[in-house]
């Protein structure tokens, strides 16, 4: 099953632009070919984004010199240059190369590049544009695939007239002119926008492991992601390598197809309003998150808090009354519990830090969030927090699954601190805060968090369609869009 929610876009084009083919004819192409399975809602947001690229792309206004009547050609060569570089220290040449759709004509070469979303609310990323421009100006076509790992062979350099950087919505078919100029222009641009951080460009500092790692090619072999074999408990599918983490776990109890598409990242729509308690809990995590990325850090206090219902406001929450009150006692309370609050010279704290580990034999990469890892001396504690009117009285493990993943991280020695990192359990609650050492070294805590684990792994695991469960999963569900079952949000 296709993984990647802009290659059958691509695909789709590629039918159109170099076999040229009706739009109509592509999309039956790509359906019916059996060497590329898709999902249903794949399928309705390929339909759509092609829609969406082609009619963005006649609303971009002629290339200045253009003959009337003409325009300019698609180019299914990558275009790339080879560069030599004394920076970084040992590294004496790197390549610079475009993808996304490429098109010329009368001396001019154009790169589109392609967003799921809307151009208009995409950040412009400078050091992107000004690789692309110097690629556009300076570029010649790869003649070998991308994918050897060997330099590539190009072919002629021919100097373009003029280059243009466009940036295309498929979501409502936007489109952004992102740098027109000649190329002295572009390398000037280049010059000023690359030249200068060209060792963190090429180095990148270091590996970043993140939610994109279930889509590396070199996870298996990544230095900064451990690999566990049999973590999962499950062993290997004939699917391609996924990443699972607890939100999909969770999502796909709810419906398979939603799971899917969200790990795909498609356009969301804005979907059914999250309830005012689900509200409160992310508007108190995200302010004691901020307190905690403090410089210097510093305890967070108990008069730290928002203060008032105009203060959540302010800081974009709809909080109000109740709620807004609760939220407040809460933030008040966690400073009773900070980890910084008895020696905050002496800790380190990763806020929202991402744990990424490899299992091969699931040959599946879990990701976690997790809450706030902390070093306190010399001792590693992952704690995850939780927002509750009352306390339950429910097992932990199986109200909190993050805690359970974070069991099984814990005793994997995936955590920093390995196998002595402690998890922790703090919970914010009407009457007071609550934190509880889970004791994640204990076999039968262990055992139980296996149990917990496995029931929101092995079916999602096993599944190679990702079926629609329409109904009760719809009205909050943000790719009903998408979706050729989805019933209607106001009915049933
Ligand atoms: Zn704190």
């Amino acid at each position: 099953m296709t993984g990647w929610a802009l290659g059958p876009l691509h695909d789709v084009l590629d039918l159109i632009e170099f076999k040229s083919l009706s739009v109509q004819d592509a999309l039956v192409e790509w359906r019916t070919d059996p060497k590329r399975p898709f999902h249903p809602g794949l399928a309705q947001w390929t339909e759509h984004a092609v829609c969406g690229y082609l009619a963005a792309s006649e609303q971009i206004p002629a290339v200045p010199g253009l003959p009337q009547g003409e325009s300019l050609e698609p180019v299914s060569r990558l275009w790339a240059r080879q560069r030599s570089s004394q920076e970084p220290a040992g590294v004496d040449w790197y390549e610079e190369m475009v993808t996304d759709r490429r098109y010329v004509g009368h001396g001019v070469r154009e790169l589109r590049v392609v967003r799921k979303g809307s151009v208009t609310d995409h950040p412009r990323d400078e050091s992107e544009i000004a690789v692309a421009v110097g690629v556009l100006a300076g570029g010649s076509p790869v003649l070998t695939s991308r994918w050897e790992r060997k330099r590539l062979r190009l072919g002629r350099f021919e100097l373009p007239r003029l280059v243009r950087l466009v940036e295309i919505g498929c979501v409502d078919a936007s489109h952004r002119i992102l740098f027109e100029g000649t190329p002295e222009e572009a390398y000037a641009r280049y010059d000023s926008d690359v030249e200068a951080h060209i060792g963190t460009l090429i180095a990148g500092g270091s590996y970043r492991p993140g939610m994109n790692c279930g889509r590396c090619e070199a996870v298996a072999t990544c230095p900064e992601v451990p690999s566990r074999p049999g973590l999962l408990g499950i062993n290997g599918s004939d699917l391609p390598r996924r990443s699972w983490s607890m939100t999909t776990g969770r999502t796909y109890g709810k419906c398979p197809a939603r799971a899917h598409l969200e790990d795909m990242f498609l356009p969301r729509e804005g979907s059914a309003e999250d309830s005012e308690a689900v509200v409160r809990g992310k508007a108190v995590h995200a302010w004691i998150e901020n307190r905690h990325r403090r410089t210097p850090q510093q305890p967070c206090e108990p008069e730290d808090t928002p203060g008032s219902e105009e203060a959540w406001q302010g800081e974009g929450w709809a909080l109000a009354g109740l709620e807004a009150r609760l939220g407040i006692q809460m933030i008040g309370d966690h400073a009773l519990v900070c980890p910084l609050r008895d020696r905050p010279d002496d800790a380190e704290l990763h806020p929202e830090r991402p744990v990424v580990v490899y299992d091969p034999d699931a040959d599946v990469v879990v990701i976690a969030k997790t809450d706030l890892l902390y070093r306190m001396a010399d001792r590693w504690t992952l704690r995850e927090m939780k927002t509750a009117k009352r306390l339950s009285k429910e097992d932990l493990l199986e109200e909190y699954p993050q805690l359970a993943l974070a069991v099984v991280l814990a005793n994997a020695a995936v955590l920093p601190g390995s196998e002595s990192c402690t998890v922790e359990l703090e919970r914010l609650t009407g009457t007071g805060p609550v934190v509880t050492d889970l004791e994640a070294a204990a076999p039968d805590v262990l055992a139980q968090a296996r149990r917990v684990l496995k029931k929101y792994v092995s079916s999602w695991h096993a599944d190679i369609r990702y079926p629609t469960k329409a109904g009760k999963a719809c009205k909050d569900c943000p790719f009903t869009r998408w979706c050729p079952d989805a019933v209607d949000r106001g009915g049933t």
